[in-house]
C-alpha cells in the first residue's frame, strides 16, 4: 500500500534522496476545527515530514488502511 495519492502534489514535486518520495503515515493524526483531518506522514526514504489535511469524507475512505498500516507497524 503505497500513500502518496494522499499527499499534497507540490510535496510529491519536492526532491527526495532516491528520486521520488515514500509517504507512510507516522501515526499522528489530528481532527481540525472545521471537520478536516490532518493527518502526518513521512517519507521512508529521506525522513522528511508532511501533514495532508483531508476531508472526512476522505478520511472516511482511507481511514481503515491508515489505521491498519500504523497497527502493523506499531508507530
Ligand atoms: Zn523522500
Amino acid at each position: 500500500m503505497n500513500f502518496n495519492h494522499l499527499i499534497p502534489k507540490h510535496e510529491m514535486l519536492r526532491e527526495c534522496i532516491t528520486g521520488k518520495h515514500s509517504y507512510y503515515p507516522s501515526g499522528h493524526i489530528e481532527a481540525m476545527i472545521g471537520g478536516s483531518i490532518a493527518v502526518r506522514f513521512r517519507c521512508k526514504k529521506c525522513g522528511t515530514g508532511t501533514t495532508s489535511f483531508l476531508t472526512t469524507e476522505e478520511h472516511g475512505t482511507y481511514r481503515n488502511v491508515i489505521e491498519r498500516y500504523i497497527e502493523s507497524k506499531g508507530v
